[in-house]
């Protein structure tokens, strides 16, 4: 719905009001075709696991699975399931840091503890891999949410062995520069094409090439750590090159 302004009299005060209607008419829009965009997403995202669980299932009930395939068909209907579990998880964690009364209770913590237990959390993944991970951190303490920072450096780890090769190094480290803790996750792996790095940290988004197709994701990760970092005014950049490996950097203001 747009207003005409030459219709009206009184050009100033109606004119302003006028404007401003219209451009709340635009953002309400705007609204409306993210919101038409994210259900849209999600049906896409829930659509594809449920269709093999369907298949495959159907598949072993009228028994024209051999027996000695089966166990390989449950081992694909199990991946499914818990693919559609972690879209799930992320899609709760996007709704409570929407929300107005999003979780948000900060103190003090070693920061360096705190990496090198995500280190832990995620051994099974990058031990799996054959993956190094080396570690440079500095001591340091920063004031902040840890559950939510927890899931930050969890996001990253994940993705830098996710998208890393078998026996590659990761590197993670804590440094001081310029009045910020920096905390920078570099991997050796497939890289982000340039054009593509500014997306990254969209909802969904997914650098969709063929040689990462088989690598499970939902595209939401990197939105939920930009989020995390945005209500605790940190920030995130990413330096990255194709077949090359990719660096992303946490800023944390030291006198926050
Ligand atoms: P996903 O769950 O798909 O990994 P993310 O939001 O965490 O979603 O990441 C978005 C996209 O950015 C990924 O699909 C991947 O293509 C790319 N990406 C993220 N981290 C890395 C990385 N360390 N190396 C290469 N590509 C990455």
């Amino acid at each position: 719905v747009r207003i005409e302004k030459k219709n009206r009299r009184n050009q100033d005060e109606v004119g302003e009001l006028i404007d401003s209607f219209n451009h709340m008419t635009a953002e309400l829009e705007k609204i409306d075709a993210m919101r038409a965009d994210f259900v849209s997403n999600v049906s896409h995202e829930i659509q594809s696991p449920l269709t093999s669980i369907k298949g495959f299932t159907k598949a072993i009930m009228d028994d024209v699975v051999p027996r000695e395939n089966q166990k390989e068909y449950l081992q694909i209907i199990y991946q499914e399931i818990e693919r559609m579990s972690r879209l799930s998880d992320n899609l709760l964690r996007i709704a409570s840091l929407d929300s107005e009364h999003h979780p948000y209770n900060p103190s003090s913590y070693r920061l360096d503890e705190q990496i090198r237990n995500s280190i832990l959390t995620t051994e099974p993944q990058w031990n799996s891999k054959n993956i190094d991970i080396q570690l440079d951190l500095e001591p340091v303490e920063i004031y902040a949410d840890k559950d939510l920072m927890d899931q930050v450096w969890l996001n990253l780890i994940t993705n830098a062995i996710k998208y890393s090769n078998e026996n590659e190094i990761i590197q993670i480290g804590i440094s001081i520069q310029s009045g910020q803790i920096k905390v920078a996750v570099r991997d050796y792996g497939i890289g982000i094409p340039k054009d593509e790095l500014a997306s990254v940290f969209g909802r969904f988004y997914k650098v969709d090439r063929s040689r990462n197709r088989s690598i499970d994701g939902n595209g939401l990760g990197l939105s939920i750590v930009k989020k995390i970092l945005t209500i605790h005014k940190f920030s995130i950049d990413v330096e990255s090159e194709e077949d090359v490996g990719s660096t992303f950097t946490v800023n944390i203001p030291i006198n926050q």
